[in-house]
């Protein structure tokens, strides 16, 4: 574990922190279809049945969806970074298996990567 306790505890809190700020965001725009996995599905109002109605509709949905796939991933990435968290695998490269840079992780908790392959 290259990370201390008391850094490794901010950076778990600010994840969470994140998960919770993700999943409201997500919670206006989509239904969870899996919780644990970040799983969403677009949702949109059912305004009506006449062909206005289901335009608007239609026209909601695809605003929508590249945000909330955008949402979903940083969701599962905050996910996956808490997984590692529990698994003790945190703070280490996905590509170089080397430690990831401190102040990376403070900028971005859940990043994969080291400065370097990233
Ligand atoms: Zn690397």
């Amino acid at each position: 574990m290259p990370l201390d306790k008391k850094t490794l505890e901010e950076l778990k809190q600010s994840l969470l922190k994140e998960q919770g700020d993700l999943e409201k965001s997500l919670g206006k725009i989509a239904k969870p279809v899996d919780k644990k996995t970040g799983d969403y599905d677009t949702t949109f109002e059912n305004l009506g049945t006449d062909r206005n109605d289901n335009a608007t509709e239609i026209e909601q949905y695809t605003d929508n969806l590249p945000v909330e796939l955008t949402l979903e991933k940083n969701l599962q990435s905050v996910l996956e970074a808490l997984k590692r968290i529990e698994k003790g695998t945190y703070g280490f490269c996905e590509n170089c298996q080397k430690e990831i840079e401190v102040e990376r992780l403070k900028a971005n908790p859940s990043a994969e990567t080291c400065v370097k392959c990233g």
